[in-house]
């Protein structure tokens, strides 16, 4: 892998949905964000305090008001990092905001809209029309998953069973942490990409009773995985992976935990753990002072962990909602993202990785087109007479590729000749039936050899053209219907996007500098004008300090919140936990606790307690012996004996199995003799039958024969009888 050393700084925007019907009417007037374009600034206003107070003011990469088109945001955005993903480098994008922000406005928009169409359908664009217009000496694969994270197990979108298996996360040293069987789909067209989208969007949708209320709870990493294999200098096929994340964070908001308890209560710690874990997270990194990141508190934060200081390019989405009575809720996710632009990373690009997929597919299909050529060249070998002997030159056998055509020319000239052949046989008067027969017989099962050959090859070609087609190669698979202005129209979108993007770094810059170099530029005619000018920056310096103690006393007053919160949490897993102990100590006997203890061991991966097995795998001499296998047609090994005891009816002297059988419940009324029961009338119940065994020695239970219908209450006895009839009717 080739290593940049350069960092760059997780890029965030804010966004700001406009003012919906219900808040348009019930609000005060107006929304509580204000923005600037131009130099990438968000302003807001706190509908509680004084028209005095000052207001607060963060700087983003860039900010989107409630105007800004899906395609600006794209185009100025989300576009370079794509790029850099075809480039081979990761990159990740998230949305984070409040429910009903637009987090999955953002993220997927309204597809069928071309205006409305979000991050994720325009990145499908994007990827597959860059690989159309990509040179032919290129080839791509694209592989798309979805997964979710609900309630801190991960979910497999794509697999059918998904509500009932939970995904784990590994670690590897190549390729960092992933997720254990994940359903992986190779995509040839945007259109393959689009339904796998939708199959995983329709699978999240029938998993919760209500989608908004799921969503909101559930974060959504939609990960698309494009290699490319291109000729480097050296004559060698290097191969580049680039993994894009497109993550849909869960709702940003404080779920209440006061007042509900058991499940109820875990559910809702859980909930929001994972968003937490990413505050501290992102806080950690930001802060950089401290060593340690908690990465490993949640699955969503490891999964994250190369977006958040790692390898990869990073875009925060964060989404704000104009509505006066969401301020603190707005306030949170602004100083959140504004915590997130000190965010360190240093991207690299993938090149050459050991688990490169598309290595395997180059490799299967060489491996499946220098079978077939062997196989024509064979063919060829036979037509020209020369009867393949197996220790011919093969390697010229891959020199040529194999003609699908020139193959079934050949197996039709073949069954043409072997029928001529056959017919000469018939006709040839001389020769003696038998041989005749001889002859045709080989002539038919050579002509089934040449139809098994040729199915064989037939099966060959779809599995090599299967596997071909998976490939997508520049500048050919996919038919570009832009025309030659509508990439020009692209081309000068993405500058304007720079543009304005350079500029609006420049603007900040250069406030910066404006505000150190003032006091340096400053001369001064008389006193009188030092004095006002010094008043003037002690009035600016005065509203600064005004603006960070409100600051300090929001961020203290969040504190004092959370930690209320955390100690409320806390009292009711306290109680849960004396509830649980009073259990144990007086019901539990102490040495069954002991043993329970013992075989306690705490898996960290899955972040579970787990119990140890009672016997050791490895001692295999140890290990319990498996029942051996029954006689075909009985429940149970059976002895020879008494399966020839069973033949002779059921009033042998010496039965050998089931001598004696007990009912467990131990009724008068239900003993009496199978055998008279099961001769004189199998219909007649049991129960009915008051007579006790008379001509028996033993006195046998009937559970064994027993109607169905006096024992529907079990089933285990239920399939004895089942078992057990047919052999006493024998
Ligand atoms: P979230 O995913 O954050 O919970 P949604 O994306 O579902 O929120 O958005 C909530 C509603 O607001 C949707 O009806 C959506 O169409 C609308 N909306 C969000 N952002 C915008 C926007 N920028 N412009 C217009 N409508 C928006
Ligand atoms: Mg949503």
């Amino acid at each position: 892998m080739s290593k940049n050393k350069s960092s760059e700084c997780v890029k965030v925007v804010v966004r700001c949905r406009p003012l919906n019907r219900k808040e348009d009417t019930n609000g005060p007037a107006g929304g509580i964000v204000q923005m600037d374009l131009k130099l990438g600034q968000v302003i807001l206003r706190n509908p509680r305090a004084p028209p005095s107070e000052p207001l607060k003011t963060f700087t983003f990469d860039a900010v989107y008001d409630a105007s800004s088109k899906q395609r600006d945001l794209y185009d100025e955005s989300v576009r370079p990092l794509i790029d850099s993903v075809l480039d081979g480098f990761n990159g990740t994008i998230f949305a984070y905001g409040q429910t009903g922000t637009g987090k999955t406005y953002t993220m997927q928009g309204a597809w069928l809209d071309p205006e409305k169409r979000g991050v994720i359908p325009n990145a499908f664009d994007h990827i597959f029309t860059h690989i159309s217009r990509s040179q032919s000496d290129k080839q791509y694969l694209v592989r798309a998953s979805y997964l979710e994270i609900y309630l801190e197990e991960i979910r497999d979108l794509l697999d059918p069973n998904h509500a009932n298996t939970r995904l784990e996360l590994r670690e590897s040293p190549e390729t960092g942490v992933y997720v254990q069987d994940l359903t992986s789909c190779v995509c040839k067209s945007i259109k393959e990409i689009e339904e796998v989208m939708n199959m995983g969007n329709q699978a999240r949708a029938v998993g919760a009773t209500d989608m908004n209320e799921h969503s909101s709870r559930s974060h959504a990493l939609f990960l698309i995985t494009v290699e490319c294999s291109q000729p480097g200098p050296d004559g060698r096929k290097h191969i580049r992976v680039g993994r894009l994340n497109l993550v849909d964070l869960a709702g940003s908001e404080r779920q209440a935990k006061t007042g509900v308890q058991g499940e109820r209560l875990k559910e809702a710690a859980k909930i929001n753990l994972s968003l937490s874990a990413l505050g501290n997270v992102i806080s950690a990194l930001a802060d950089g002072r401290s060593g340690h990141v908690p990465y490993r508190d949640s699955k969503l934060t490891r999964l994250l962990q190369d977006s958040l200081g790692g390898n990869a390019k990073t875009v925060m989405v964060a989404t704000l909602g104009p509505a006066p009575q969401h301020y603190d809720e707005t306030l949170t996710t602004l100083r959140y993202a504004n915590r997130a632009k000190n965010i360190h990373n240093q991207p690299r690009v993938n090149e050459d990785p050991k688990d490169a997929l598309l290595r395997e597919f180059q490799k299967e299909i060489a491996r499946l087109r220098a079978q077939l050529n062997h196989r024509k060249w064979r063919n060829k070998q036979k037509k020209d007479g020369d009867v393949w002997d197996g220790d011919g030159d093969e390697d010229t056998a891959g020199e040529e590729d194999y003609d699908e055509k020139e193959g079934e020319d050949y197996v039709t000239l073949e069954e043409q000749r072997l029928e001529l052949e056959k017919e000469a046989i018939r006709g040839d008067r001389f020769l003696l039936a038998e041989e005749k027969q001889r002859l045709l017989g080989e002539k038919e099962r050579m002509m089934g050899d040449l139809r098994k050959e040729q199915e064989a090859t037939e099966q060959l070609t779809a599995k090599y053209k299967a596997m071909e087609s998976k490939l997508l190669v520049g500048g050919k698979n996919i038919i570009d219907h832009t025309n030659e202005q509508q990439k020009m129209l692209e081309i000068k979108r993405h500058e304007i996007a720079e543009q304005s993007r350079s500029e609006r770094e420049m603007q900040q810059q250069m406030m910066v500098q404006d505000e150190e170099t003032l006091e340096l530029r400053e001369t001064f005619t008389s006193l009188q004008q030092e004095v006002e000018a010094k008043t003037k920056k002690l009035k600016k310096l005065y509203a600064k300090l005004q603006c960070i103690k409100t600051e300090i006393k929001d961020v203290n007053d969040e504190h004092v919140r959370s930690r209320q919160e955390l100690e409320q949490t806390q009292n009711q897993l306290t109680r849960e936990l004396k509830f649980k102990y009073l259990i144990i100590e007086n019901f539990i006997p102490p040495e069954e606790k002991n043993k329970i203890m013992n075989r306690l061991t705490f898996d960290p991966e899955e972040d579970q307690w787990k119990f140890q097995p009672l016997v050791q795998s490895e001692s295999k001499s140890s290990q319990m012996k498996k029942r051996p296998t029954s006689a075909v047609g009985y429940k149970r090994p059976i002895t020879q004996f008494a399966r020839v005891a069973m033949t002779m009816g059921p009033r042998t002297r010496y039965r050998a199995e089931n001598v004696m059988l007990l009912e467990l419940d131990m009724n008068p009324l239900n003993i009496s003799s199978p055998d008279r029961y099961s001769e004189s009338d199998p219909a007649q119940s049991p129960s009915q039958d008051s007579s006790p065994c008379k001509d028996t020695g033993v006195c046998k239970s009937n559970s064994w024969c027993q109607s169905q219908k006096s024992l529907k209450s079990s089933s285990s006895n239920g399939s004895l009888v089942a078992c057990q009839t047919p052999a006493v009717a024998q």
